[in-house]
């Protein structure tokens, strides 16, 4: 489970995280060492692009890189993503698309719809990169 919110405060966080027994990732490298004080496990998300970060994020918990939609979360609400029929999604994705693509998938709180189109491309070329640069044995 992925908790995400940009407004929360330092503290609550860090409850959260406690309590949940999870661990925190942060770019934050002061709430990173507070964590840690809090006996919290923490992961200081280092690099300064998105693809740096991702790669050292891979790298420290062994992730396999793959963008598996039925165990991903909504990235607009966090609400659960199903595969969704085409004929659900007429009139809610462009005709276009509707034509392009045969696989879609649904958030199932907010109904906000998805397909492999472009953005989910362009995730896949970084994941492959990712991929070819980590050593086999990890
Ligand atoms: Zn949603």
């Amino acid at each position: 489970m992925a908790y995400y919110d940009p407004k929360e405060d330092d503290e609550s966080l860090l409850e959260k995280v406690a309590a949940s027994g999870g661990f925190l990732l942060t770019k934050d490298l002061h709430l990173f060492k507070r964590a840690l004080r809090h006996g919290i496990k923490a992961f200081y998300v280092n690099g300064i692009s998105f693809y740096d970060q991702l790669w050292s994020i891979a790298r420290e918990f062994k992730l396999r890189l793959d963008v598996n939609p039925e165990r991903s979360f909504c990235p607009k609400c966090g609400g659960k993503i199903r595969e969704a029929k085409k004929d659900e999604v007429v009139g809610l994705v462009p005709p276009s698309t509707l034509e392009r693509y045969d696989e879609f998938w649904i958030c199932a709180s907010c109904g906000k719809v998805y397909w492999k189109g472009a953005m989910w491309r362009s995730m896949n070329r970084v994941l492959e990169k990712i991929k070819s640069e980590i050593p086999a044995s990890c």
